[in-house]
């Protein structure tokens, strides 16, 4: 019998815990040509090697891969995982367990209809349904689908030719997943209407209202508003409330995106942000985002229950089979899109099972102050600016401003200047392996810098000053000859 491969496993605690030590830098950043020039041996896989070489090949590889676990990774709005979350990840995928049928995964269906369970109640629709997906992108395909199979259940068999034209409703500063399903589920990207946006980032309510009767007008067929709680740039959070009235009276399907921002709700203080959620017809929330559940971890909710399978069973006989030895209502994989599908639940039911409600609403209210100290922090600090001072989710975006740009007058040629400025400093932070962070323009703004602020490791003060450092103090290397 082989047993090759065995003894490996052995080796794999010690290399993650070498490879991801405090002393190890954030980012030996190489370029991709001089990557795979140092790599190409390690990458090789022509000829096999032996454990001690694989081994020096894996460490060889994470030694150029980003540490994710370092408070300096805030380079997106996923950031270093839930320890519990951790443990619950190697658990699933040493089990290699798919969640399609009761018999290959009993407890962990059980899982997951507990946890969409608890969740449901948590963001007030007790008694709907959900699934857990491999993201907001693709849960955001699963509520199109609801939506338009609960208008015209018939695009299931016949497709879309004698439809009416369908549109949806979306803010300008919503996430771009929207535009990739309205091509995937045959609506088209043109059937997109973007909504302005107010200067906090919220959908402008009359601006929705005013875009519905011009496509009434046009003959065309408002199936779905998105509203987003939680944008992935300003962390802005639509006004639920009033969204939900427009949806009511056109008869439109209410989608909430909170696959940033519904961390929120975890706090008994905070999930008045997202008050009017409880109207939605469905809802996307990310754990792996903000509140550190490993990738891929993602809900998707709907009000009505029955409807996930409805539109998306396909009673595939061979996996399915109706005369089985147990009650086959849960084998609840006919519900999704996948066959094979991978328990994401267990990962976030280790941590909700080791923090409680009680926990998580205390880490989530923390790093919400967290927040709002770097906020005050950057307003007062001389040479940033903020983009928007309202702090709705825990998103700060601001400019830097070194020194030699300041006191000067602000015309387009010196916003054009900070427009290349901020690239520049970021790749100076990431040159040095001080600090990871995002940017973008937006809209009318220049390229800014966006600190968002994640569960894990729990930040103290300190490390918000230390970030904010690193950034004067790299951005004070930034000259004009640089950019
Ligand atoms: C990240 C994000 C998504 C997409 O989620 P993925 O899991 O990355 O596919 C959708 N909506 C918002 C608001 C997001 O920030």
């Amino acid at each position: 019998m082989d047993t090759k491969g065995h003894s490996f496993l052995d080796r794999v605690f010690n290399i993650l815990k070498d490879e991801t030590a405090d002393e190890v830098p954030l980012i030996q950043f190489k370029h991709p040509k001089e990557l795979e020039e140092i790599l190409s041996n390690d990458l090789d896989i022509s000829i096999n090697v032996d454990d001690k070489e694989l081994e020096n090949s894996v460490r060889k590889i994470l030694q150029y891969s980003v540490k994710t676990n370092k408070v300096t990774f805030r380079n997106q709005l996923y950031g270093p995982m839930d320890p519990y979350g951790l443990a619950g990840t190697w658990i699933a995928e040493a089990f290699n367990t798919s969640q399609y049928t009761f018999e290959v995964a009993p407890v962990f269906t059980l899982i997951e209809l507990k946890m969409i369970e608890h969740i449901l109640k948590l963001f007030g629709i007790p008694g709907g349904d959900g699934i857990f997906s491999p993201g907001g992108s693709v849960s955001m395909l699963y509520a199109l689908v609801a939506a338009r199979f609960k208008k015209f259940p018939e695009v299931k068999s016949k497709g879309m030719q004698k439809l009416p034209e369908m549109t949806i409703f979306t803010s300008e500063d919503s996430h771009y997943s929207i535009i990739k399903a309205a091509h995937w589920l045959g609506f088209g990207t043109e059937s997109v209407i973007s909504i302005k946006t107010n200067s906090s980032g919220q959908m402008i309510v009359n601006e929705l209202n005013k875009a519905i009767e011009r496509q009434l007008g046009l003959g065309k067929y408002p199936v779905f508003v998105n509203a987003t709680a939680g944008t992935t740039v300003l962390g802005a959070i639509d006004d639920l409330e009033a969204i939900a009235s427009v949806c009511k009276k056109y008869d439109i399907w209410m989608h909430v995106d909170a696959c940033w921002g519904g961390g929120l709700m975890l706090s008994a203080t905070l999930r008045k942000r997202l008050q009017g959620i409880q109207f939605a017809d469905s809802i996307s929330w990310n754990p792996h985002k903000m509140i550190g559940a490993p990738l891929q971890c993602s809900i998707f909710l709907l009000k009505e229950k029955g409807l996930l399978h409805e539109a998306n069973a396909a009673a595939a006989q061979y996996l399915f089979q109706q005369d089985k030895f147990y009650d086959v209502r849960y084998d609840t994989g006919d519900k999704s899109v996948q066959c094979g599908r991978k328990i994401d639940s267990f990962k976030l039911w280790m941590m909700w099972k080791a923090r409680g409600d009680i926990g998580l609403c205390k880490v989530m209210d923390h790093v919400m102050s967290i927040s709002e100290f770097c906020l005050r922090s950057i307003a007062e600090r001389e040479g940033f600016r903020l983009v928007s001072d309202t702090l709705q989710c825990p998103n700060i975006c601001f400019w830097y401003i070194p020194v030699f740009m300041r006191k000067r007058e602000e015309n387009d040629e010196w916003w054009a200047l900070i427009h290349k400025i901020t690239p520049k400093l970021k790749e100076l932070l990431t040159l040095s392996s001080r600090l990871m962070i995002a940017y973008t323009p937006l809209r009318h703004h220049k390229n800014f810098f966006r600190l968002a602020f994640t569960f894990h490791p729990v930040l103290e003060e300190n490390h918000v000053l230390e970030i904010l450092k690193s950034i004067e103090e790299c951005g004070e290397m930034v000259n004009t000859d640089m950019v």
